[in-house]
């Protein structure tokens, strides 16, 4: 029930394995991380405490200078680590993860299974990135299968992805929180203010509709129109 994702830094595993924790207090039942280096995504994923997930990285380590974590509340598939976030389509190149409900998944699904994508997990939310590699087979650019992904599903959603080799975080939200940390040179996502609090005093709040990109200097917000959108940069007391 939680979404964290960083870029910017040198190595982005501790900020988001650090945000996770600090997000431990939303409630959840997995956790996962996904990072991108020149080799490509690398993906681990627990059920149990963000303790395990720590555990299994420390075990096999994995860095990247940019990527997306998540702690899961299952609404739709077991609990198990392959229904955990992050998700990824069967190339390995986009990786996803999701707090909500996607309502329309099923059709989506049965969609997608039509035109070839295997699915490996029971999650509402594997659609998303089989919908993202579907838009960039079909000649889209990431950002325009990031937006049409989107533009296809109903329900509640805080979305944060990965795609291909764009040095880059894309990120959505609608009726699930989602908050903007503007540090020096580096910048996080999360459901949550705590998540990057210990990096970053600097906060945009995203509303309902809006679209983030973030690369490793500087953040572009706009609709789901594309046009761009003025969101203030908060400076927030907090303590962490
Ligand atoms: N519906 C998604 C799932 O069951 C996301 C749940 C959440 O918000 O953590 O995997």
């Amino acid at each position: 029930c939680g979404i964290t994702a960083c870029i910017g830094a040198d190595d982005s595993v501790d900020s988001i394995m650090d945000g996770l924790q600090r997000l431990e207090y939303r409630g959840y039942d997995s956790a996962g991380i996904a990072v991108k280096d020149q080799a490509g995504i690398s993906l681990t994923k627990r059920v149990g405490e963000v303790s395990e997930l720590v555990a299994a990285v420390e075990q096999n380590p994995i860095s990247g200078n940019y990527g997306i974590g998540h702690t899961r509340w299952a609404t739709h598939g077991g609990v198990t680590d392959g229904n955990a976030h992050p998700h990824t389509d069967e190339s390995g190149n986009v990786a996803v993860v999701h707090n909500g409900i996607i309502s329309n998944y099923q059709s989506l699904r049965s969609e997608l299974e039509s035109k070839g994508h295997t699915f490996s997990s029971e999650t509402d939310t594997e659609v998303v990135p089989h919908l993202i590699e579907e838009n960039l087979r079909n000649g889209a650019t990431p950002d325009e299968a990031f937006r049409a992904a989107i533009g296809s599903l109903s329900g509640s959603y805080a979305i944060a992805a990965i795609i291909g080799d764009d040095q880059a975080i894309y990120a959505t939200r609608s009726g699930s929180p989602l908050v903007l940390g503007v540090g020096d040179g580096e910048f996080f996502l999360a459901s949550d203010v705590p998540a990057f609090i210990q990096h970053t005093q600097r906060v945009v709040y995203l509303h309902d509709g809006d679209f983030v990109v973030t690369r490793p200097d500087g953040y572009e917000i706009t609709d789901s129109a594309g046009r761009p959108v003025d969101r203030p940069v908060e400076h927030i007391e907090w303590d962490p």
